[in-house]
């Protein structure tokens, strides 16, 4: 898929309340759903409300932000899956990023294989 600096996602209208979303967290900076396509029994995501479309775009000015999207999925994950989980940022192509908004996948509920394919 090919990214644009300037274009929008859906995630964008998931934060705007445009489009419905099964929103389990919400603050000033991030936004937290259950992802549509769950992989594991549990799977949300946990994005910046300010996008970035990937991870590769960010930079020391987003020190904070991604701290705090990192904290956020932590909370939210030690609520939720207290014998373990799994955070996983995609990353273009190769990464298997389809939404060009940055997003920590957050998968747990189950035991989690590893190495992934
Ligand atoms: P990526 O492959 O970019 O890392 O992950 C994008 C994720 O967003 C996928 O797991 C996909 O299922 C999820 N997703 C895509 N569209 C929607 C949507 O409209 N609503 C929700 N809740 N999740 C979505």
């Amino acid at each position: 898929t090919k990214w644009n600096k300037h274009e929008t996602t859906l995630f964008d209208k998931i934060i705007s309340k445009e489009l419905p979303a099964d929103i389990i967290y919400e603050d000033e900076h991030c936004l937290a759903f259950n992802d549509i396509n769950p992989q594991a029994p549990t799977h949300f995501l946990v994005i910046p409300k300010r996008r970035i479309p990937l991870l590769d775009e960010s930079d020391e000015n987003d020190k904070e932000l991604l701290g705090t999207l990192m904290l956020t999925a932590k909370k939210l994950a030690k609520e939720r899956l207290p014998k373990g989980y799994r955070l996983v940022i995609n990353n273009g192509v190769h990464g298997c990023q389809s939404v060009y908004h940055l997003h920590i996948h957050i998968l747990g509920g189950r035991q989690l294989s590893w190495p992934p394919g």
